[in-house]
């Protein structure tokens, strides 16, 4: 098993001919993660085919519910989520940051006293009333 960055990602080997197997193990059962976690597993199967390794599948394990789900790792999904990520990445180092208010994301943002985007929250001039206690 490797780490990359936070998290544990095992390489299986399958089949013959030195070809892997990614597999991601998630512990939280958040279905807003669900699409991050294929383009992880997307962005990792390029990294490895670059390397030179033979990525043949990638799964997404749910610790939880013990249950695997295939990642669709051909070169047509993962350069599209290479892309994405090429972007958002090019986005942060431009310092772009585009707000995307949700009430329940900024109900406990901690950011949320000085930020002129909180969904639900009536501003005066720029700065935004707190929408509850936790902001
Ligand atoms: S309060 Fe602002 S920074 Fe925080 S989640 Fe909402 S929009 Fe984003």
């Amino acid at each position: 098993m490797r780490r990359v960055g936070q998290d544990r990602v095992d390489l299986a080997p399958r089949g013959r001919g030195g070809a892997l197997a990614i597999v991601d193990y998630k512990v939280a059962t958040d279905e807003a993660r669900e699409a991050r976690h294929h383009e992880k597993l997307q962005v990792y199967s390029l990294a490895g085919r670059g390397e030179g390794l033979t990525v043949e599948a990638a799964y997404v394990h749910d610790l939880h519910a013990g249950t695997r789900a295939a990642a669709d790792i051909s070169a047509e999904a993962s350069g599209r989520a290479l892309t994405s990520v090429t972007q958002r990445l090019a986005a942060l180092r431009e310092a772009r940051f585009e707000p995307k208010p949700e009430a329940r994301r900024c109900s406990s943002c901690e950011y949320a006293g000085i930020c002129g985007h909180v969904a639900g929250a009536e501003t005066t001039g720029d700065i935004p009333r707190k929408i509850s206690a936790s902001c």
